[in-house]
This record gives C-alpha cells, structure tokens and sequence, in this order.
C-alpha cells in the first residue's frame, strides 16, 4: 500500500462534512472558513513511543490520547473545537494497527464534531502529531495571565487518577480491587477533555489552564503568568474513591494528586462575583468541580496548607513531568 492509498483508505472520509470547511484532505492544503466574530485558537501536541504512552498501548488508546491532549488544550483557552490536522509517523503500513487508530479517529472527530482536514504521513518511529483549532468569540478570550488576588481556585474532577492508573500499569502500583484498578488505568489510557467545561469559564474565569503536568506544576504556571501568589488547600483536594482506597496512606494519595500529570482536567481561578455562576453552571452540566484555594498577593509562590497548617510534600512525592 503506497501513501497515497493509505490516506485514502483511513483518513480520507466523506462523513462528517463541516460546513466551515471548503477544501478538506486531497488537495496541497485545507481552506477554511472563521465565523463572524471568533478568533481562532490553535495548538500542537507530539505523542511519542515510550514517552507519552507504553510501547503495549493500543493504537486505539494512542488516537484518543492524541485527540484528548489536543482537545484539553483548546478547552483551557474555552475554544469550541472545529479542526484537526493529523501528522502520522509510523514503522510499517500495519494495516490492522491502521484500521483501530482511523476508527478511534473518526469516532472522536464526530463525537466532538470536529473534522480531520489534513496531515501528512510518513515512513519512521511511531509518533503522532495532531494541531487542534477551535474558536473563541473575539470578546472572552480565556488564558493563563489574569488570575487576581481573591479569586478563587476550582478545579473540575478528580485528581491523580491517571499517574496512578500508569503506576498500576508499570507494576508500581498495587490495586486490590479490579473495579477500582480499571478505573484509574482507563483514566491513563482514555483521558476526557473538559471541552463543555472550558466553554462554560468563558466571561466567568479570570483564567485557566489544562492540568497535564501536575496541579502543582500547572498551578505554578498561572501563579507566574499572572504574577500572583496562590494557598492551596489539600484536604479540599478532590480525589476519587478508587485512588483513596488503593493509596490508603494520605500523603501518597496527595503525591498522585499534586503531582501526578494527565489528568486533563482545568483548573482555574474565579472571582467573588462569579463564584455563584460557575457553581451552578457546572451543576447544570454535572460536571463535578471543587474549590481548592485561593490567589493571594504572594508574587510566584503555590503555598500549600493541610487542615489550615502549613505542609510541604515529602520530596520523594514531588515528581510533575519535565522533559529535559
Ligand atoms: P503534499 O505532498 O502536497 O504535502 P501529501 O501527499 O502529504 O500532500 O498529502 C495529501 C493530502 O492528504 C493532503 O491534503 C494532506 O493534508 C492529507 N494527509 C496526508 N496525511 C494525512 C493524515 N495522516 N491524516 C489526514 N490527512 C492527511
Ligand atoms: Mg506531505
């Protein structure tokens, strides 16, 4: 099967039509349309073999994690995802490998109604790279930056579920329960993007940021950003019962949650005034959200209290994801 068949065969579909898109995959590149009054918000992650997921992973846990990391992106900025454009390398022209990675593909894209409009494919070690965009209305622009002493810090569900479902995977981990064991590992392989949730913050969030190397690590880059301070709370720390119970000793349970990465939910701080409206807002979309601190004055510094005391993390939890 030569490149040009391949494309066809798996990515070159004739559902799922948007009709902001006038030239889709075939042609030398896509064009597109931006509606009235959105800016457009793009974004381009790498997931690569052995660094961002095991070598026995699934090829359809390799697509959704693809679209998720990218989708979790666009959520942050409160985007409404319109485009993909997947960039595939791969060893061998496997075709059943290739089948189970499309449909995931093509599941996603309808399931968020976004459409696959181009990419390229080619002959290497498996890497996948996708570039999200979406639209964000030109008057609520959602980032990092304005976060203002007094707001308040929400994060939306649970935290820590994933490093410990990878934990669990890499056999560092035990998990007596197999419900509890297949709902962190599911956590690692098939994280969910706040897509509905992002949306929601637009006008309401003084900022936010997607939570993919840690709340510690993600927390510090709005602290920085916005040139704030924040006290977060750990005993607030919303943590699910199937990691509660397979990490029964608190300070190993609060490691996976300050630090754990690909958690994918938003954290996010919300003034006095909004506070109200965005409680109800996400019970309206049941979609569970807690208050874990505060932004304070304090330039640069994540303060960390547990029953209102002063508490540091034991150094051997401390470990959010850094590549270099
Ligand atoms: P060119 O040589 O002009 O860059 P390619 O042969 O790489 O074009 O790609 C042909 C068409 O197929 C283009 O529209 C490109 O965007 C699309 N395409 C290539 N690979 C992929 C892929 N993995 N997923 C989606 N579209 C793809
Ligand atoms: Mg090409």
């Amino acid at each position: 099967m030569n490149e040009f068949s391949l494309i066809k065969q798996y990515f070159q579909t004739s559902d799922n039509q948007r009709k902001d898109v006038l030239i889709g995959i075939g042609d030398d590149a896509a064009i597109t349309q931006i509606p009235e009054g959105q800016l457009l918000a793009t974004t381009t992650d790498t997931l690569l073999e052995s660094v961002h997921f095991l070598k026995e992973s699934q090829p359809s846990a390799i697509a959704h994690k693809a679209m998720a990391v990218n989708l979790s992106d666009l959520a942050a900025m409160g985007a409404e995802p319109a485009w993909i454009n997947l960039s595939l390398s791969i060893p061998k022209a496997d075709e059943i490998w290739l089948r189970a990675f499309s449909d995931k593909i093509k599941e996603l894209t309808e399931y968020f109604s976004v459409q696959l409009i181009g990419g390229d494919t080619v002959k290497g070690s498996l890497a996948i790279t996708i570039t999200a965009q979406g639209f964000v209305p030109s008057d609520s622009t959602l980032t990092r930056s304005s976060a203002k002493p007094g707001d308040w810090v929400f994060v939306t569900g649970t935290l820590g579920d994933a490093s410990a479902g990878l934990d669990i995977l890499l056999g560092k981990l035990e998990a007596a329960d197999p419900t509890h064991k297949h709902a962190l590992v599911n956590r690692h392989y098939f994280p969910t993007p706040r897509i509905l949730a992002g949306q929601t913050l637009r006008r309401l969030a003084s900022s936010c940021i997607d939570v993919s190397d840690g709340l510690l690590q993600d927390m510090q880059h709005i602290v920085e950003a916005s040139g704030v301070g924040v006290i977060l709370h750990l005993d607030r720390l919303p943590i699910s019962r199937a990691l509660g119970s397979t990490v029964p000793h608190l300070d190993q349970a609060l490691g996976y949650a300050c630090t754990g990465g690909d958690d994918y939910e938003l954290l996010f701080t919300v003034p006095e005034v909004h506070r109200v409206s965005v409680e109800s807002a996400m019970a309206s979309y049941n979609i569970p959200c807690t208050c874990i601190g505060q932004v304070t004055g304090a330039n640069g510094k994540v303060d960390l209290r547990l029953d209102d005391k002063e508490y540091e993390l034991p150094e051997t939890l401390q470990r959010g994801y850094q590549h270099f």
